[in-house]
C-alpha cells in the first residue's frame, strides 16, 4: 500500500521536494506518494491535522511554519530540540515527533560535496529565521573559530542568540548577533545566506569587503541566481546556491520516515541541471 507524504508550506509552490522524494523512492524501491500542501497562514495546525487523519505517514514543513510545527509535535527528535524549529514531522506508530534536517543536509553539503571544512572558520550567517534556527547546532558541533548571526531586524538575530546562549545540554561560547551596517570591517571564510531575500530578487545590504581570500559564499536558496550569488562571485567568492542542501535534507528526511538512506549524487546532478 502507498505510504502518504506532503511538503507543507505558503508559498509551496516552488518546493522541489516533491520530484526528489519521488526519485529517492524509485532509487530505493520505496512505495511513496508525496505531494505540496500549500496551508494558510493563519491554518497551519489544521492542515497538518487533516492530512494526518487521512493517512498521511509524515510531512516536510518549509517556511514560515517551522516554529509552528515545533510547537505542534508532541516529541522532538535530534536536533529539532534545541532548534526550536521542526522541518521534518513522522506520524508513526499515533506519534507527533519533530526533526530538524536542514542543518544535517546543509553541512553535509558545505564538508562533503563542496569539500568546504568549517572547523577553525570564520562563519557569518545572514537571517534569522526558521531555517537559522536548524543550522545554528549542527555548524556549532563543526567548531568554527567564529559564527556571527546577521539580520535586517537585528532583534531576532539577538532573541537567536538569546535562545541558544539559555539552552542547558549545548554552549555556545562567542556567538555574535549584529547588524548589517556592523560588519563592515570584518571578514568571513564562509558566509552562508539563510535569508528569504532571494527568492524576491533581494538581497542583504552587505559591505564589499565581507569575503576573506578563497571564502565559500553559500545562499541556501536554490535553482535562482540570487543577487547575493552574483554579489558574491563579483567579489571572487566561490558560490552554491542551496541545492545540494535540499538534497541532503531530504535524504535525511527520507531516512527518519523509511529506515532507508538514498543517493543525492544522482538527485543534485538532475536538479542543478535543470537550473
Ligand atoms: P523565514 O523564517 O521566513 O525567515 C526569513 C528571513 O529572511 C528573516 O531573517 C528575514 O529578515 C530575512 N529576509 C527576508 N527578506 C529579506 C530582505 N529583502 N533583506 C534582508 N533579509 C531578508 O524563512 P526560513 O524558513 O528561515 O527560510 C529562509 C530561506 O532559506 C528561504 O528562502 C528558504 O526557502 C531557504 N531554505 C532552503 C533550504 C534548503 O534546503 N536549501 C532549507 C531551509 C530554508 P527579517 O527578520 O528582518 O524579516
Amino acid at each position: 500500500m502507498t505510504d502518504h507524504y506532503a511538503v507543507v508550506g505558503n508559498p509551496v509552490a516552488h518546493s522541489m521536494s516533491p520530484a526528489i522524494h519521488a526519485e529517492f523512492a524509485r532509487q530505493t524501491g520505496q512505495d511513496i506518494d508525496y505531494m505540496r500542501l500549500l496551508a494558510p497562514l493563519d491554518g497551519f495546525a489544521a492542515c497538518i491535522a487533516d492530512f494526518r487523519a487521512r493517512g498521511g505517514k509524515g510531512v516536510n514543513v518549509t517556511l514560515p511554519f517551522k516554529h509552528e510545527a515545533w510547537n505542534f509535535v508532541t516529541a522532538h527528535a535530534g536536533y529539532a530540540l534545541n532548534a526550536g524549529a521542526v522541518n521534518t514531522i513522522d506520524f508513526r506508530d499515533g506519534k507527533i515527533i519533530g526533526y530538524n534536517t536542514d542543518g544535517i543536509g546543509l553541512v553535509r553539503d558545505i564538508k562533503e560535496n563542496l569539500q568546504c571544512a568549517i572547523q577553525d572558520k570564520r562563519v557569518l550567517l545572514l537571517g534569522a529565521g526558521g531555517a537559522t534556527y536548524g543550522v545554528m547546532e549542527p555548524l556549532l558541533r563543526e567548531h568554527p573559530e567564529q559564527l556571527v548571526v546577521a539580520n535586517r531586524t537585528v532583534q531576532k538575530a539577538v532573541a537567536l542568540v538569546g535562545h541558544f546562549e539559555k539552552l542547558q545540554n549545548f554552549s555556545i561560547n562567542g556567538v555574535l548577533a549584529t547588524p548589517y551596517h556592523e560588519l563592515r570591517q570584518s571578514k568571513f571564510d564562509i558566509v552562508i545566506n539563510a535569508t528569504s531575500a532571494g527568492l524576491n530578487d533581494e538581497m542583504p545590504s552587505l559591505p564589499s569587503g565581507i569575503f576573506a581570500p578563497g571564502a565559500l559564499a553559500y545562499d541556501m536558496v536554490y535553482g535562482k541566481h540570487t543577487p547575493f550569488i552574483k554579489f558574491a562571485a563579483e567579489y571572487g567568492a566561490k558560490i552554491s546556491d542551496g541545492t545540494g542542501m535540499l538534497s541532503e535534507q531530504a535524504a535525511e528526511s527520507f531516512f527518519v520516515w523509511r529506515g532507508v538512506r538514498p543517493d543525492t549524487a544522482p538527485v543534485i546532478a538532475l536538479l542543478k541541471r535543470e537550473a
